[in-house]
């Protein structure tokens, strides 16, 4: 038989191995007429294909449409690299970077259009593709969400959205946007695809269990939660967290254990990615401006997105944007600096990922934490983030002007 679960065991290399490229794009449970396939959590949280054989009637459309079976076959330089951000005051201060994501949803929204992205649940334990067509409801769509959502559903309700002409923006991380293209099959002049750069995701269980922790420490339930809240500028990543008894907590993100197990518990496909720098099937896309100086004309200190043009539809789209500041760069300038952009966590970082798991899945995350964690994260976790960023400040003042 042909389906997708029996590809990955047929290889030559072991089951696990196999398994672990799979990056949970779900575009395999959507192409199946028979709904053979099932995407189901495993035990770090993660989700993959399980294949009902009575109903596979052996069509291999599973594997033929798999973004990491099947590699990416455009690698096509960009067509041009910009710094750029929002001069809108509610987008700049509601998005991760300099909110260019945002900015192309509003254009899609104006134009008649729908948006896909990524939103939180209610609960915050996890978070899911959804469709948008107003501009009230854009605002759960900002920011990075670092646990990977679910997607069932979401190839077909494009498809069907493609098919009314009207204009169709789909935001996703790189593997999700070649699965998307996979799927469709063919090239829909309304669909402007922008994929972020990506160093990897972590799974939803992460967010539950720190939420637990969170909320028995706190004494109250959370209500709020945002990983790059900007309330203390954007350099230093600051997680906002809002309690129902009216406690807001600001953290250095990657001083909580859920910025820590974002570094050190990724998918295990995202340790070896193929999408990666030129591979991709995106129209834009992007990122932080990591490496930016403060004496560059396109700095702001709430926000800088990197942004990478790949087609000539996604220069015409940033060209369009309305509220915003688009400055041409060099292209080494845009990317030198951002490792998720550049290349995939080294094997040192994977073997310790797998120490992570093991105490993660058969004790907790605490002690996950406590095991793999380096100095580094107990310092940011037992000093205060205001120091962190008055560093940032003085690191920036010196060496940028240099
Ligand atoms: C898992 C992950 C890893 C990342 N790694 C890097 C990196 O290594 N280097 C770097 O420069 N940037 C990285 N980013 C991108 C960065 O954090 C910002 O998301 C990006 O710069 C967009 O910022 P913005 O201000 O334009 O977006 P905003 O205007 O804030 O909009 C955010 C957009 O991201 C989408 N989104 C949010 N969470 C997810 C998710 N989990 N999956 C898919 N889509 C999502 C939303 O739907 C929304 O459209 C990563 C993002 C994610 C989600
Ligand atoms: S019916 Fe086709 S698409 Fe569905 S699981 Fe079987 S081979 Fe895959
Ligand atoms: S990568 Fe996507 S299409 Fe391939 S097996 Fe995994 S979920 Fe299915
Ligand atoms: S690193 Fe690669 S596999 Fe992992 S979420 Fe990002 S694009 Fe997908």
């Amino acid at each position: 038989m042909r389906h997708i679960e029996n590809f990955w065991l047929d290889s030559n290399t072991s089951d696990k191995v196999n398994r672990w490229k799979c990056c949970g794009c779900s575009a395999c449970e959507s192409i199946c007429g028979k709904k053979a396939i099932a995407m189901h959590v495993d035990q770090e949280g993660f989700m993959y294909p399980i294949v009902n054989r009575n109903l596979c009637v052996d069509c291999g459309l599973c594997v033929s449409v798999c973004p990491i079976i099947n590699r990416c076959e455009d690698d096509a330089a960009y067509l041009k690299s910009f710094g750029g951000f929002s001069t809108n005051e509610r987008i700049i201060n509601s998005c991760a970077s300099g909110g260019v994501a945002t900015a192309l949803s509003i254009l899609t929204i104006q134009n008649g259009g729908t948006v896909f992205g990524v939103q939180y649940n209610d609960d915050y334990s996890s978070a899911e593709y959804i469709r948008i067509d107003s501009l009230d409801d854009l605002w759960s769509l900002c920011s990075s969400k670092y646990i990977q959502p679910s997607k069932s559903g979401i190839h077909a309700l494009v498809k069907k959205e493609l098919l009314t002409g009207h204009p169709v923006l789909f935001v996703g991380c790189p593997c999700d946007v070649a699965a998307l293209r996979r799927y469709l099959h063919k090239e829909y002049d309304n669909l402007l695809t922008c994929e972020l750069f990506c160093a990897g995701i972590t799974s939803a269980k992460l967010l539950t269990d720190y939420r637990a922790i969170r909320e028995k420490k706190v004494g109250s339930k959370l209500v709020a939660l945002n990983v790059r809240n900007k309330d203390k500028g954007w350099f230093v990543q600051h997680i906002k967290e809002v309690y129902e008894n009216g406690k807001i907590i600001y953290k250095n993100h990657f001083g909580t254990y859920l910025g820590y197990g974002f570094l050190a518990f990724r998918r295990p496909s995202c340790y070896h990615c193929q999408y990666k720098q030129n591979t991709t099937y995106c129209d834009i896309k992007v990122g932080d401006f990591w490496g930016i100086k403060n004496t560059d004309p396109f700095w702001n200190p709430k926000g800088v997105s990197v942004i990478l043009a790949k087609t000539k539809k996604g220069v015409f789209a940033l060209e369009a944007l309305k509220e915003f500041k688009l400055y041409e760069v060099d292209y080494a300038k845009a990317t030198t600096n951002n490792n998720g952009f550049v290349g995939t966590p080294s094997n040192a970082l994977e073997a310790k990922r797998d120490i992570f798991a093991h105490e993660f899945i058969y004790k907790n995350l605490e002690e996950a934490c406590r095991t793999t964690a380096p100095l580094s994260f107990w310092i940011k976790y037992y000093i205060p983030s205001s120091f962190h960023s008055a560093l940032k400040r003085l690191y920036h003042s010196i060496i940028d002007k240099e």
